[in-house]
């Protein structure tokens, strides 16, 4: 995807150039949501220009936590869960959604020769995801016999989705189908970090750059590349541990110590010093963080429900 590499060459850079170009006019033909070319990079333009067909909605009395950061998406609340739904159809491009398809772009195979698409195709979903607002710890232990990318542990996350990021799409767990594994199937991933399963269901398992595009499109970073936005969050996962990137949720720098799978707990603050989720279990999705840093998601579930839907 040479456009998007392009502008993120551009913020990567810190550079407020008004003559930066997003890509060449004949890469956007198929963006139809925005003038690209004319976009400044960094600004929340620029990221609504990468998401396409992103439509949200979001009930009175959601938590904060989720009306400030969760788009394209419906959100409500039923009791004591927020319940998120959606169709799990990436809102940006995707070499997996085939030719035929207004949102195509081609493989990327130049970042490296060990890159490959797999087979599988992206499909629409009925995808609820029902997540407590004061989940209870299982009193998990987080170590080498819990994370370990080992598949069949009790206490990992189901397979499947696992959890939502901030522009719709499933986060599953860092886990291979058995007999895989996830530092080769990574190599599948398009440009935009997901791949979908025989299925369709087309997930996120790391770091990825939608969730970065919903923040920029809102105003709160100016980037989005992965370790370099001033905001990270990339989703929540269903038991209510939240998935951040290399920051904290205001934008400072993580101090305290983190276990196995870059986790810990402390209040999770917006960047007005509102305390919007207190004393919550969260990761540290970044390749720089951690004492195994992998940019994936958790692989153990630290609280003690995960109610999904998707087929
Ligand atoms: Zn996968
Ligand atoms: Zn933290």
């Amino acid at each position: 995807m040479i456009a998007l590499v392009a502008a993120l060459v551009v913020s990567a850079c810190g550079g407020d150039d008004p003559q930066a170009e997003a890509g060449a006019p004949d890469e956007q033909a198929d963006v139809a949501s925005a003038d690209a070319a004319t976009v400044e990079a960094g600004t929340p333009e620029e990221a609504a220009a990468i998401l396409i067909g992103c439509e949200s909605t979001v009930a009175d009395g959601v938590p904060a936590f989720y009306s400030s950061y969760f788009r394209c998406t419906d959100i409500a609340l039923d009791g004591d869960h927020v319940v998120i739904t959606g169709t799990n159809l990436p809102p940006h491009l995707s070499y997996y959604y085939g030719e035929d398809n207004a949102q195509f772009e081609a493989f990327d195979f130049s970042r490296s020769d060990e890159y490959r698409p797999n087979p599988n195709q992206i499909a629409e979903q009925m995808f609820v995801i029902r997540v407590p607002i004061d989940p209870v710890a299982t009193g998990v232990t987080i170590d080498e016999d819990t994370v370990n990318l080992d598949t069949g542990d009790a206490t990992d996350y189901p397979f499947g989705a696992a959890g939502v990021a901030l522009d719709g799409v499933a986060l599953f767990n860092p886990l291979a189908a058995p007999g895989d594994d996830i530092e080769d199937e990574r190599f599948t991933f398009d440009s935009n970090e997901g791949h979908p399963q025989q299925q369709g269901a087309y997930h996120y398992h790391a770091v990825a750059i939608g969730p970065l595009a919903v923040l920029q499109s809102l105003g709160l970073s100016t980037s989005m590349t992965p370790g370099e936005a001033e905001i990270e969050l990339y989703g929540v996962m269903c038991d209510g541990t939240v998935a951040l990137g290399a920051a904290e949720l205001d934008g400072s720098a993580v101090e305290t110590e983190l276990d196995l799978q870059a986790g810990h707990v402390h209040d999770l603050v917006d960047g007005a010093g509102t305390v919007l989720l207190e004393d919550r279990y969260h990761v540290h999705m970044a390749p720089s963080i951690g004492v195994e840093p992998r940019g994936l998601t958790p692989e153990a579930q630290y609280y003690s429900t995960c109610d999904v839907t998707a087929r």
